[in-house]
């Protein structure tokens, strides 16, 4: 028995031959950087998020960074985002010069608190960085009329949202820019590293063409200092096979968190919240206990993995302490920090091994729970 938080090779199994051929047709064809895997991959991806273009890149986080410079953004501007992130969020601000100014979240769902955002504007800002956490959508209605009032840019970092909607529309196409990871673990993984930056703008995605490829237009013709940051052919290949199976993958998700929902509700453990008019794809599915270690202690006893996203926020995180925060600074995001659990999470969960967790669960806080 137990319960593995992530196990990627049942996935795998389901998919080999299909995979293993679009792998063999660009080893056949030799186009191992960028190539027509990749474009058709772009093309596919963007009109699944409902865009008009798409370019991929290497990782999650240079498709942050060059949206960011496709913005514009650079040296002495700030950048409005949460400190409850993976550190690429603020590590991407970082490249480009900019400074990353936080501000909190929001206590039922976990993202951009819309009410801190204005008392964080200064002259330098220039954007606005909301992360669409866990797999759940960002409040990016009020958020979107913010940057519009002070001339803002907004992109997404929707590196967990893979297919999250927000009020009919998909993560990735409502602010200006729209940014993916397609590390292995995420709810669309390559096999090995990806990314891609999603726009309606033709003229931030043809920059974000050129920066990905040392800055040249054509071949040798260096127009700007730009980066190696092209996607390989093979993981096009691969991920335009798994984008097929992206929809039912995601339904699995959310069907396995309903079951949890429905074995935990009445156990006293912070679930998660989907907020209304959102469509939570569950890259995370996060719950909250004041007793955290002794959580994990007594699952793992019972063989259930679990892991913490994230156990320090950005802004106390000693690579930052440059920003001079302490503790107290964004006390939602600092306290969610020290509660989160992440439980098993991935489409290929049997409701077996759900029922096993939340026993365990449940085992916990009948002892813990007064
Ligand atoms: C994974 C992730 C990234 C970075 O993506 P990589 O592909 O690992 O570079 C950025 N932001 C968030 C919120 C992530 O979860």
């Amino acid at each position: 028995m137990g319960v593995p938080f992530v196990d990627l090779k049942r996935q795998y199994r389901e998919i080999k031959q299909e995979i293993l051929a679009a792998v063999e047709g660009v080893f056949d064809s030799t186009q191992f950087v960028l190539g027509k895997e990749v474009a058709a991959f772009e093309g596919e991806f963007a009109s699944y998020c409902g865009v008009r273009h798409g370019v991929a890149v290497n990782t999650g986080t240079s498709a942050l960074h060059l949206a960011l410079l496709a913005a514009g953004i650079g040296p002495g501007d700030e950048v409005i985002t949460v400190p409850l992130t993976f550190v690429a969020t603020a590590a991407a601000i970082g490249y480009t010069g900019a400074k990353a100014v936080f501000v909190d979240v929001d206590p039922a769902t976990y993202t951009m608190d819309p009410g801190a955002i204005e008392a964080a504007i200064t002259p330098r800002t220039k954007a606005i960085l909301p992360v669409h956490l866990y797999g759940q959508a960002a409040d990016m209605d009020p958020i979107v009329a913010i940057a519009r009032r002070h001339g803002l840019f907004v992109i997404e970092d929707a590196a967990q949202a893979h297919g999250a909607g927000y009020k009919g529309r998909r993560c990735g196409s409502i602010g200006d820019l729209g940014c993916f990871s397609f590390y292995p673990g995420k709810n669309l993984g390559a096999y090995g590293e990806g990314g891609l930056v999603t726009t309606d703008n033709a003229d931030f995605a043809r920059k974000i063409r050129i920066l990905r490829d040392w800055g040249a237009e054509t071949k040798y013709q260096h127009v700007v200092k730009g980066f190696n940051y092209r996607m390989e052919g093979v993981q096009g290949a691969i991920l335009r096979v798994k984008l097929r199976y992206l929809e039912a993958w995601t339904e699995a998700r959310r069907m396995n968190a309903a079951a949890y929902r429905k074995l935990l509700g009445d156990c006293g453990i912070c679930l998660p919240v989907e907020r209304a008019g959102n469509r939570h794809v569950y890259h995370v599915f996060a719950v909250l206990t004041p007793q955290r270690a002794e959580f994990m202690e007594s699952l793992a006893e019972r063989g259930v993995q679990t892991g913490i996203h994230y156990p320090i926020p950005v802004h106390l995180l000693p690579a930052y302490s440059e920003l001079n925060h302490r503790p107290g600074d964004f006390p939602v995001a600092e306290r969610i920090a020290s509660e989160e659990v992440s439980l098993p999470m991935f489409p290929e969960l049997a409701d077996a091994e759900i029922e096993e967790v939340a026993q365990a669960v449940l085992e916990f806080q009948n002892v813990y729970q007064y």
